[in-house]
């Protein structure tokens, strides 16, 4: 069994031969490049080379590729600033007033700034090794992160804060959800087996289970059925301890959801027995800072606490950093293959 084969057993909600791990690691990949980040990130044929690399050299099934969290926001009128040696940032929101949420432009995935870059990246790596690896093709941002993004982070709690222009909030959601509906159908036709969301403001430690509910959770939700109703298939991904909130996450009906370190899993695995498979959560800190043997401790813990049944994908609780060492990677990927496999 391959590693595509053994993930999509996995989503299916099957029993593979045992729990597929994922990288989320397009630190890893700029830093194995050696070039600037910034050039790294514009180009396909550098994030697929060394993506592939990385995949050749640890042996994970489940390959995710992104460029950072500003691919979006930039190809919807955001000024990004690319350091040599992190993640891009949106330096200048593109929407000052929010009564202006009118005159935005939608993006063309195929188009604006970074996105043609990124769905290239995934023709390549389907190309190349696209039928023993399952390749998870971001589709950036969510809706709520993405509309914070865009009016600025500070001046979008202030609006949700005020509460007085719902409508033109409501609006903008509507907007971005557009957007990354878009990017996600763009990333499934460039081949990828699923696409992913990480709406990372919209969890507990930003924002309340309310707000969650009113500005995020329907928003998300739309974005899954336009996936699903294209018969694909897409993970959602939310920062921080997302406990208090884990229950409608599988309520989106997305067929992964991504679980951070923070998160109570024993809760999540409750909610998605039987409805979805769970991703995570071994701390990207512990992976870049501790010893191997922590790693696969953690390992170990997450797939004794979710892997009963099935329905895992072992992998990072979030973004891993540049600086990981190899042999922690290796640790996880090992951490799966020792301790992952299912007795019938
Ligand atoms: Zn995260």
């Amino acid at each position: 069994m391959n590693g595509q084969e053994r993930a999509l057993k996995t989503i299916n909600l099957e029993i593979p031969d045992r729990v597929p791990v994922d990288l989320h690691a397009f630190t890893l990949a700029a830093r194995d490049s050696g070039r600037p980040f910034g050039e790294f990130f514009h180009s396909a044929e550098l994030m697929a080379e060394a993506q592939i690399a990385l995949w050749r050299r640890f042996g994970h099934d489940v390959i995710l590729l992104e460029n950072g969290t500003t691919a979006t926001a930039e190809a919807l009128g955001c000024t990004v600033v690319y350091p040599d040696n992190a993640p891009a940032k949106v330096t200048e929101p593109s929407l000052k007033r929010l009564s202006d949420v009118g005159s935005l432009r939608q993006c063309e995935p195929e188009k604006d700034a970074t996105l043609p870059a990124l769905l290239h990246t995934t023709r390549l790596v389907k190309q190349e090794i696209g039928k023993e690896v399952f390749v998870m093709g971001r589709a950036d941002q969510g809706p709520f992160s993405l509309a914070a993004m865009l009016r600025g982070i500070n001046n979008f709690l202030m609006d949700l804060a005020y509460g007085t222009e719902r409508e033109k909030i409501h609006q903008l959601l509507d907007f971005t959800t557009e957007a990354v509906i878009r990017l996600a159908l763009a990333q499934l036709e460039a081949g990828a087996d699923a696409t992913s969301i990480g709406d990372s403001l919209a969890g507990p430690s930003l924002i309340s289970r309310d707000m969650y509910l009113e500005y995020a959770f329907p928003y998300e939700k739309r974005v899954v059925e336009a996936v699903q109703k294209a018969g694909g298939l897409i993970a959602l991904h939310i920062c921080g301890d997302t406990t208090l909130i884990v229950d409608k996450m599988v309520e989106t009906g997305a067929q992964i959801v991504e679980i951070d370190e923070r998160t109570n899993l024993a809760t999540a695995k409750t909610y998605a027995r039987g409805k979805c498979c769970l991703l995570g959560q071994v701390s990207p800190t512990a992976l870049s800072h501790e010893s191997a043997a922590t790693v696969t401790e953690l390992a170990k813990k997450t797939i004794d606490t979710a892997g009963d049944g099935g329905g895992l994908i072992l992998g990072p609780g979030c973004a891993m950093a540049a600086d990981t060492p190899d042999e922690n990677v290796h640790a996880l990927v090992q951490a799966a293959k020792t301790y992952g496999t299912y007795r019938r």
